[in-house]
């Protein structure tokens, strides 16, 4: 009878041995934090990543720009501060993003998070939610500052799909209409040289102290983005690569 026991004691033994063995071998989702100054194209970066991964790109800005689109109480707070380009406060962009992902069950797919974490609050708020299990990584766009300027003032977006269009990058065929739905194009109210300044102020005040937080994380990469979108687009797969190897 014992000797019973003690065998099935051991089997019990070997088989949860396997099962945590195996879960920890199990790929984790990947979350990628797109990070950069504004202008460094990390939306653009975004989608592409987005196709070649086949996993989504969630917007942060994109998603309060659809709010004030609906006219709702989120998107009337957001306006107000977007125009001015100052950061929309953090519990409100926690908790927007974390129902998006939540109502979308992008949880079990993984994502790429543009515009998000821009303070440390929103980072420790995504730590938090993401425990140990996801594989994360964050990307920081390098871009040089002359450049910034000359991108955001030329950006231009479609009214409908939202794809992304540049007066001198990356011009539509016709004059102001969308290449793939001839929608009309629109230069974002927070797309011109004084909101810029702003923006880009802001963004060295309270996002920049995030490179240093996720280098000590041990999940930066730091991504030369002043070549063409294809070369960027290579970089960021080189780097996603080497990171699943090591
Ligand atoms: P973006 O499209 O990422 O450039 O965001 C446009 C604007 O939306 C920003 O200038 C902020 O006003 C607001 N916003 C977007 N994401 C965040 C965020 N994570 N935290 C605070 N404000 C945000």
């Amino acid at each position: 009878m014992k000797n019973i026991l003690l065998l099935v004691g051991l089997v019990v033994f070997v088989l949860i041995g396997l099962t945590t063995y195996r879960n920890s071998k199990k790929e984790k989702p990947l979350v990628v934090i797109m990070m950069g100054a504004p202008g460094a194209e990390k939306d653009t970066h975004s989608s592409e990543l987005s196709k070649t991964l086949n996993i989504p790109h969630i917007s942060t800005g994109d998603l309060f720009r659809e709010n004030i689109k609906n006219e709702t109480e989120l998107g009337k707070t957001a306006k107000e501060l977007m125009d001015k380009g100052q950061l929309v406060p953090d519990s409100l962009v926690v908790e927007m993003l974390f129902n998006h992902i939540h109502d979308k069950g992008y949880d079990l797919t993984g994502y790429i998070l543009d515009g998000f974490p821009r303070t440390l609050i929103q980072a420790k708020a995504l730590d938090q939610r993401l425990g140990k299990d996801y594989n994360k990584i964050a990307l920081n766009l390098n871009i040089d500052e002359e450049k910034l300027i000359e991108r955001i003032t030329g950006s231009l977006i479609c009214t409908s799909c939202q794809t992304p269009f540049h007066k001198i990058n990356l011009p539509p065929k016709v004059e102001n209409k969308c290449d793939k739905c001839q929608s009309n194009l629109y230069q974002r109210d927070d797309d011109t040289k004084e909101v810029l300044m702003s923006r880009l102020e802001v963004y060295n005040k309270d996002t920049k102290p995030l490179i240093d937080y996720y280098q000590k994380s041990n999940i930066l990469k730091d991504i030369d983005s002043n070549g063409s979108k294809e070369i960027v687009l290579e970089n960021l797969l080189k780097n996603l690569e080497k990171n699943k190897k090591s």
